[in-house]
């Protein structure tokens, strides 16, 4: 070894910090790039790049703040935190303090085993998420009083506003007005009105005791506890809307409906609302689990994601996503909701927490916030102030006060309490309040004003501690065992530990899925989401409490902005669907603002993926396909023809750059040209950034708006599906129509809220900026370079063995790649055979059949070494050896090792074994499993069988489980 101690220049390459962020972010060092290299006959990394990607779009350098490390990267992030003031927050309005049991955030929320696994396709290896997903339901349909509940929507407002428009497709057409209680919070009535406008709704906002539903009602929404904290009788009210075939909806509270009568116990048909109180703080406002549940008849509409109960291939309960069928992915523009990413993480914890605390500790909880309630109540009222006359839960509508003078004697104790008007505050108490903060906040109203003495049986009068008739709930809930099993936390810790060891993530394998970039999610980026100056801020606190997350938003929206090509963005879309509506609303409100409302038409090529067309329908467009041609790209005379035909009434062109298939089209600019001149705005879906970061833009390519995954892309964990965060980036042409949202007073020219918060999921948004931060333009421009050569790499070793399907310029492809096995459909064996033979060796399969049937799409991203790249290769060559076999006759044509897979331990102990190939080769196909088994928690999981015995709570499962 050579000892350069002597030599300047290596001395003075040890003065930076060691801690660069880019070596550890990105998988092939040097020496392993010059191998991949000259497997691709490429002289060099840039060569390659520059062989990849078209020369008339690229545009190098960045201008982004220089790379720091991780330790420094973390200093600076904390300065930022420390502008942000954590006050007690008695806000309310969809936000409440809550205690996240401490077993729960080390085990789930700060635990990659839970956070980086993918949405659970692959039902064998996802089953842990699944049961908790499961749980999720069960407690949401319990509460709720109502047949089935989804996992999970995005949040309270745009849950609301999927009841809607379920409303809408329930009455096929029939109706035009949809009526919102004036009592349902501000931001769920800004989102239903900004969705209701293009499917042509007309929103009635008002007064239900006076609103009288006629036959073009669609539908109603109230509160209960509305956003007073009133609690009131909906009977009769429903009774009439339902005299006229209008639909009900209630958003609710599930912690209320502990002690409630629940909404499916007088006449609610959609029942929705945030989970955000079951253990998720409130983070800015996101990210939480929204919930929908409603009557079994109307599953078929149900927006989001649906866990089921079926079978695997020996009969035992399996669970997996049922009825696919409603969704974007199948349904397209005929789907009832464009929601691809959720909030599962979330409903994980929110499951976890009801699972800890059980239906009684559920009840003491609620039965507490409630009895703080009263006694500020009684305090209040003999301080002369007004307040409910209703029965109330945890919220108080306090009046005859001089609200100035309250919030200022608020603030110098830091506490928040919502603002209403000049004489009128509101409190929202939660399971975090004390006795002392009953004691400050009367301090607020007046200083000589004591709570009742409650060991004095006339100070308080006990009758208001419970509800009565009509409003006390009388049925039972989360009776299922696994809410009354793990109330101890060594139970609560075995049982979460339990679930996650089903359950394949990134920590035991490379997860390939094309198009949903799997990279590395650092544990420096996830570190600031447990931080409390982040984590315990309300959304709608004071401005100059939360200057930290105005620093942060603005780094972002900078950085986003200038490696989109940009001239603003909004980070406020919780999900990469929601972007594309929000851009889309953008497009829409250009081309009215220009007095052209009527281009309505959205070209959409067929490869896109599903989000796009749902996401065109719900901007009030109408899609037209557009073909491609046999190499994958947009057929360009398709795409004249069906300008020219709509050129009136052409609304936007919604594009994938690179496509879907995985290539750098080189005719991008000119498609964007050929929309531009008729009229047109370009959509630019930006799931594929990870393979234009540093290289090209959106915006330098031509495109006018794009949406952005931060879960994909920059580092944010897919959750085992969700959350995500989908912020779009804009030219300044559409900078004014951005969303808007009603904390923000008049937003003239903006369209409406389309996310509950007005930063969405903005406690996560921690990751991307450290991500960034620690990158820099260098690292970042590297990892783009890297996940190229990775996928070209990737593609060159398997193209012999499956063919890569579409390839660009000299045969290479971009970040992605797709291979074909639709040939050994021919002799019985389908891609799914393969995806579950993966199992066996330990791997997730790629994206499937997307958007391609009968395809793999996989796409390696920059995070993975080359040793990591060639077992995965390994494996798919070794499979692809075993389909050799069958087709030779020298392997069993139905009873194989493929068709059978995945191998459970279970099915390998079995006594009998009548398969033709050994237990050995079944589940110890390759050497690494030796060392490292991941064992499927069941068999193959039989999905046409659960979609025709629908069972989506864990009632159902134990019941199935005992047939
Ligand atoms: C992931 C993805 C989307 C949808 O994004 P979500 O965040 O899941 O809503 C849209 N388009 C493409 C190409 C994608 O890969």
């Amino acid at each position: 070894m050579s000892d350069s101690a002597n030599d300047l220049s290596s001395l003075s390459s040890l003065l930076p910090p060691p801690d660069s962020f880019a070596r550890r972010h990105n998988g092939p060092d040097a020496a392993e790039q010059a191998r991949m290299l000259e497997v691709l006959g490429q002289s060099s990394l840039d060569a390659l790049v520059d062989t990849a990607v078209p020369a008339d779009i690229r545009r190098d350098g960045l201008d982004l703040p220089p790379a720091l490390g991780e330790s420094a990267a973390l200093a600076e992030l904390r300065e930022i935190a420390d502008k942000n003031q954590v006050f007690r927050s008695f806000i309310g309005q969809g936000y409440y303090g809550t205690h996240t049991p401490a077993v729960i955030q080390r085990t789930i929320l700060e635990n990659p085993g839970w956070y980086t696994a993918y949405t659970p396709y692959q039902a064998e290896i996802s089953q842990g998420r699944l049961e908790a997903l499961l749980n999720f339901q069960t407690l949401v349909t319990d509460l709720t009083g109502l047949e089935i509940a989804n996992a999970s929507m995005l949040d309270e407002g745009t849950a609301a506003a999927e009841a809607m428009m379920m409303a809408h497709r329930l009455r096929r057409g029939k109706g035009s007005t949809f009526f919102v209680s004036e009592k349902c919070h501000p931001q769920t009535i800004d989102i239903v009105r900004t969705r209701a406008e293009p499917l042509g709704l007309t929103i009635t906002v008002g007064d239900h005791t006076t609103f009288a539903p006629d036959a073009d009602t669609v539908g109603v929404l109230v509160q209960y506890p509305d956003t007073t904290g009133d609690i009131l009788d909906f009977t009769d009210f429903f009774a009439a809307a339902h005299a006229v075939k209008a639909y009900t909806v209630v958003a609710t509270d599930l912690l209320a409906l502990t002690l409630l009568r629940p909404p499916g116990e007088f006449g609610a048909d959609i029942a929705v609302g945030s989970a955000q109180r079951f253990g998720v703080p409130m983070g800015f406002g996101g990210p939480h689990a929204g919930f929908l549940a409603t009557k079994d008849d109307f599953k078929r509409q149900m927006p989001g994601r649906l866990v089921g109960v079926s079978k695997d291939a020996q009969g035992n309960p399996a669970m997996r996503l049922a009825l696919g069928t409603r969704e974007q992915h199948i349904r397209r523009d005929k789907a009832t909701s464009n929601i691809c990413t959720a909030q599962v993480l979330l409903g994980v914890m929110a499951s976890m927490y009801a699972v800890y605390h059980g239906p009684t500790g559920l009840r003491t909880i609620a039965r507490r916030t409630k009895l703080l309630t009263e006694l500020l109540a009684a305090g209040l009222r003999t301080a002369g102030a007004t307040v409910n006359t209703a029965p109330v839960f945890d919220t108080l509508t306090i009046g005859n006060v001089a609200a100035d003078r309250v919030h200022a004697a608020a603030t110098a104790q830091r506490l928040n309490l919502r603002a209403i008007d000049t004489h009128t505050v509101a409190i929202s108490l939660d399971e975090t309040t004390t006795l002392e903060d009953l004691h400050s906040l009367l301090r607020c109203f007046n200083e000589s004003v004591h709570l009742p003495d409650l060991t004095s049986p006339s100070s308080f009068d006990l009758n208001s501690a419970q509800f009565t008739a009509p409003f006390a709930r009388t049925s039972a809930f989360l009776e299922a065992p696994v809410f009354n099993q793990h109330h101890t936390e060594h139970e609560l810790l075995r049982y979460i530990k339990q679930l996650e060891a089903k359950d394949l993530s990134l920590c035991h394998s490379m997860i390939s899925l094309g198009s949903c970039t799997m990279k590395l999610n650092a544990a420096s980026e996830m570190f600031p989401v447990s931080w409390p100056q982040f984590g315990t801020l309300h959304p709608f606190a004071p401005a100059e409490q939360t200057r930290g997350y105005a620093h942060l938003v603005a780094d972002l929206e900078q950085w986003l902005a200038e490696i989109t090509g940009f001239a603003a963005v909004s980070l406020q879309p919780n999900a990469g669907s929601q972007g594309e509506y929000a851009g889309l609303l953008a497009i829409r409100a250009y081309h009215a603002a220009r007095g052209e409302p009527d281009r309505t038409v959205c070209l959409i090529p067929t490869s896109a993926h599903g989000t796009n067309p749902a996401s065109a329908v719900m901007g009030g467009m109408q899609v037209v396909p557009v073909a491609c041609d046999d190499a994958g790209n947009i057929d360009l005379t398709d795409l004249r023809a069906k300008i020219e035909q709509h050129a009136a009434k052409l609304g936007a062109l919604m594009v994938t750059y690179p496509s879907t298939h995985g290539v750098f089209e080189s005719t991008i600019r000119e498609i964007c040209e050929l929309v531009h001149a008729a009229g047109g705005q370009v959509y630019m879906d930006g799931a594929n950034m990870n393979a234009q970061v540093g290289l090209t833009s959106p915006g330098h390519i031509g495109a006018d708006v794009c949406h952005l995954n931060l879960h994909k892309t920059f580092c944010i964990p897919h959750g085992g599906g969700g959350p995500g965060v989908g912020p779009i980036a804009v030219a300044a042409h559409l900078a004014p129509h951005l969303p808007g949202h009603v904390n923000w007073g008049s937003t003239d020219g903006r369209v409406g809220a389309v996310s509950a918060a007005p930063y969405g999921s903005a406690s996560i948004l921690v990751i991307s900026w450290m991500y960034i931060r620690m990158m820099g333009a260098a690292g970042l421009t590297e990892a783009t370079k890297l996940a190229i050569l990775n996928a070209n790499y990737v593609a060159k070793r398997l193209d012999p063995h499956f063919p890569v399907l579409y390839r660009g310029n000299e045969g290479l492809v971009a970040h992605e790649c797709i291979i074909d096995l639709r040939a050994w459909k021919a002799h019985g064996l389908e891609v799914e055979d393969a995806a579950k033979r993966l199992i066996d060796y330990g791997f997730h399969a790629p994206t499937m059949s997307f958007p391609v049937a009968g395809t793999f799409m996989i796409e390696p991203t920059e995070s993975e070494s080359l040793a990591e790249l060639d077992r995965f290769c390994d494996a798919l060559i070794a499979i692809h050896g075993e389909m050799q076999a069958v087709v030779h006759g020298e392997s069993d044509a139905t009873n194989n090792p493929l068709v059978n897979a995945p191998h459970t331990a279970q099915a390998l102990a079995a006594g009998t074994w009548d398969h033709p190939y050994s237990r050995e080769t079944a589940a110890f196909p390759a050497p690494w499993t030796r060392n490292s088994k991941f064992w499927p928690a069941v068999g193959r999981v039989d999905n046409v069988y659960g979609d025709r015995n629908l069972v989506c709570s864990c009632i159902g499962m134990a019941a199935f489980a005992e047939n």
